[in-house]
This record gives C-alpha cells, structure tokens and sequence, in this order.
C-alpha cells in the first residue's frame, strides 16, 4: 500500500463526523469515501452526495460483486465503502479518510494491516449520553440502544491502533491531525523517496 488508508470510528453520539469534517478543512488533500447505505434519505440528503441511496436488493448485489471493501448493519441498515475508490486513491500514494462504525473498522484492519485506524473515545458514558441528547436527532429508545451498543464498541477500542478522547474538541482535532502527519513518516511509507535520494 503505497498511500494511506485512515478509518476513524466510535460509538455513535461520540463526535467522529465532527472530528471527521475538522480535520478536513485543515488538511484538505485528504480523500472522502461516499458509502452506500440502505437507510432512506434524512432531510435534504441526496443520492451520490452524502450517501448512495440503495434498496437491499442493490445492497447485496454489491456485496456478491465483491464491490465493498467492508459492509456492517448498523441500527438496523446496512452500510458499506465502495473498495473501487477508496483502493484506487491508495495504490496512487494518496490518502483516504473513512468514517466508519466499529465492526465496519475491524474489518478494514484485518484486510489492511498498514490502515490507520483510530478509535475516538467520549470522555465518560455520562458525556456520551449528554452528547446523544443534546444532537436531538434519536428518540430515547434510540438512545438507550446507543448506549448499551456503545459500551460494547468501547470494549473493543483495544484492536484500534490509536484512541482520541475527545473531551475539548479542539485538543481531539489537533491529535488527530498529528497521528496522520506522524503516520506519513514512517519510514515505510516513504520507501520510494528515500530510494530516489539513493538514486541520485
Ligand atoms: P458521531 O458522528 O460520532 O455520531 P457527532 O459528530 O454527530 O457524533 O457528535 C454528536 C454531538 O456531540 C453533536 O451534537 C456534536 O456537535 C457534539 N460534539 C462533538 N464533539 C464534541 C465535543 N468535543 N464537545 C462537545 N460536544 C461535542
Ligand atoms: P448515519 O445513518 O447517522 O449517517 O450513520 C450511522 C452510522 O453508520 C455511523 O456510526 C457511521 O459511522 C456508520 N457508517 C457510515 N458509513 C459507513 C460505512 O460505509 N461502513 C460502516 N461499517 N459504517 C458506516
């Protein structure tokens, strides 16, 4: 993999879409993925925009085409990457970021090793439910599913290469962006610039 791959997940009501758009706007060479769900179109959503709009037929015909680099149900539909895009930016050197649930994550790991996968951890249980409340999207059996969902998300924090705690939502930023400009130095993503300066 000569670019990168970074996936950035957590329980839902944790701020990865906040986290996710920040840190966007500060290092905008960044790829975006469009993933394709089975959920309808919430408010002004449109198809190719924020999500690829798909009936369950659609869905699975993607699946058995091998047209997904990860697929999960999440809430009650089903989400998945497109792997044409996402794989296409990475074999160019470029980088691509995800924001994915965590099954959707773990899967993303076991197929690439060399992602980066970065788990954003809410501050305490009490704050994830503040949070959840305070977004007044989810009815409170949602909320409750949320939360119960969340504790078992955390326990798996332990298969993330890094954890964010985003309690002061800059500071979160901040170690975001400097995990991904740490990763662009490995030395084994750099394996062709160090052997042009040999080749000189
Ligand atoms: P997710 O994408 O993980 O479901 P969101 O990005 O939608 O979560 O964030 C959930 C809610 O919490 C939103 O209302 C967002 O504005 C708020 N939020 C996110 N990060 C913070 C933070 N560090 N401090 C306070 N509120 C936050
Ligand atoms: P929403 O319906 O609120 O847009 O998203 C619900 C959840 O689906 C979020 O936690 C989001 O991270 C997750 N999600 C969005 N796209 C994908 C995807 O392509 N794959 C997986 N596994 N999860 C996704």
């Amino acid at each position: 993999m000569s670019g990168m791959l970074i996936v950035i997940s957590g329980p839902s009501g944790t701020g990865k879409g906040t986290i996710y758009n920040a840190v966007l706007k500060i290092m905008p060479d960044i790829a975006t993925s469009i993933s394709a769900t089975t959920r309808a179109p919430r408010g002004n959503e449109k198809d190719g925009v924020e999500y690829y709009f798909l009936t369950n037929e659609q869905f699975d015909e993607m699946i058995n085409g091998d047209g997904l680099l990860e697929y999960a149900e999440v809430f009650g539909n089903k989400y998945g990457t497109p792997k044409k895009r996402a794989l296409d930016v990475v074999e160019a050197g470029g980088k691509i970021m995800l924001e994915i649930d965590v099954r959707g994550a773990r899967q993303i790991k076991s197929k690439f090793g060399d992602c980066v996968s970065i788990f954003i951890m809410p501050p305490s249980l009490a704050t994830l439910e503040a949070r959840l409340r305070g977004r007044a999207t989810d009815s409170e059996e949602s909320i409750v599913r949320r939360l119960s969902e969340a504790k078992r998300e955390i326990a798996e924090s332990k298969y993330f290469d890094y954890v964010v705690f985003n309690d002061d939502l800059g500071v979160a930023v901040d170690e975001v962006v400097s995990i991904i400009r740490s990763e662009g130095l490995r030395t084994f993503r750099n394996g062709s610039k160090i052997k042009k300066i040999l080749d000189e």
